[in-house]
């Protein structure tokens, strides 16, 4: 049967990603060696690096002066990372979830952090909007998509200082104006790669501005000036990502995937708002692109297990929601199909007749 992978992440990556990703496994561009046992300073490797940059800078039409690394770590060391880099005295937070709320606290060790706004108050179902920005902080940091919650800030946001955000699970998934972010960081898993590989994107001439002594392999600097190869970069997912990077821009670049994510999640969105079992749990205006989110209504909450079992048995895979949302949550990233998303509310007209 046909699987559809709505996995939040690690997560689908497209059929032809996966398969030129194997094949250098087995055999890297004919060198006889596979990929994992091919040195990271091999001549044929810096290629892989270069060209995965170059396809950032292309399909983000990122500017002059911004940096693209890739590190380890995941985006949860960029937690760390970003506070330690760039504040100085005080920062600001916005509070959209579990992901960022994990990143306020790492920046509380280095400094004074002030939350700008929070939407916990509705456990995340929302992206707070009119919030003021302290103009004496030294960055705002958004999430701007909660993979947990199915919130997504769409648009690029103008801020009197540096925006740094994580984009782990919307990047790639439409157009941004990269000139009004001092950086973007986020673990690929979601959106560009299989795990393994961060990718960061900075404004060079936010570096350095703080005074205290950061680890060399904490510091931004280190793999800005050395090409993400200070230390052995993770090989095989940068390799992952840019053959996925090749894919999307053959497909028309992040404009046909913007056309793609809108599509996709409408098909959605629109079956949970007609389907008499469903309610979708973030509010209309907030609703991501990305992951859709949704629950039984209360009263056929007892539903639960059954609609699983039976999404299951139609070849659904990953549309169980994250514990602190229950329900369900099918995670539509670039490689996921519009036919993919026909068949999940396929699936859920027919359980609908069926009750
Ligand atoms: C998954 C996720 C993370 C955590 O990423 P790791 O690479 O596992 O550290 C952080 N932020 C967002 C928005 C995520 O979706």
């Amino acid at each position: 049967m046909k699987k559809y992978n709505f996995n939040a992440g690690p997560s689908i990556l497209p059929r032809e990603v996966i398969e030129a990703t194997s094949a250098a496994c087995l055999d890297f561009e004919g060198s006889g060696l596979s990929l994992m046992e091919t040195s990271h300073r091999a001549k044929n490797f810096q290629p892989i690096v270069d060209e995965a940059v170059a396809l950032f800078k292309e399909l983000l039409s990122i500017p002059e002066g911004y940096s693209v690394v890739f590190l380890g770590g995941g985006a949860s060391l960029e937690f760390c990372m970003v506070p330690y880099n760039f504040l100085e005295k005080k920062a600001a937070y916005l509070n959209t979830g579990v992901w960022a709320s994990k990143a306020q606290k790492e920046a509380k060790l280095f400094g004074e952090v002030v939350e700008v706004a929070s939407s916990a108050d509705k456990n995340f179902t929302y992206i707070p909007k009119n919030f003021t920005i302290p103009t004496d902080a030294d960055y705002l940091h958004i999430t701007s998509n909660n993979t947990i919650y199915g919130t997504e800030l769409l648009k690029d946001i103008d801020s009197p200082i540096p925006v740094i955000a994580d984009m782990s699970s919307d990047i790639f998934s439409r157009p941004i104006d990269v000139s009004k972010y001092g950086m973007i960081y986020g673990g690929a898993q979601k959106n560009l790669s299989m795990a393994g590989v961060t990718f960061c994107i900075i404004k060079e001439d936010l570096l350095g501005k703080v005074s205290r002594p950061i680890p060399t392999m904490l510091d931004y600097r280190t793999h800005v000036k050395k090409g993400s190869m200070f230390n052995t970069p993770p090989t095989v997912p940068i390799y992952c990502a840019l053959q996925n990077l090749k894919w999307i821009k053959k497909q028309g670049g992040v404009e046909a995937m913007e056309k793609l994510a809108i599509q996709r999640s409408a098909i959605l969105y629109e079956e949970i708002d007609r389907n008499k079992l469903f309610v979708g749990t973030a509010e209309a205006d907030s609703r991501s692109r990305m992951n859709i989110t949704f629950v039984l209504k209360p009263e056929y909450q007892e539903l639960q297990d059954e609609f699983m079992a039976f999404a299951t048995s139609k070849g659904m895979v990953g549309v169980k929601g994250h514990r602190d949302v229950g329900g369900f949550r099918a995670s539509c990233y670039n490689a996921m199909t519009i036919e993919g998303c026909e068949a999940l509310v396929a699936c859920m007209k027919e359980f609908e007749k069926s009750h």
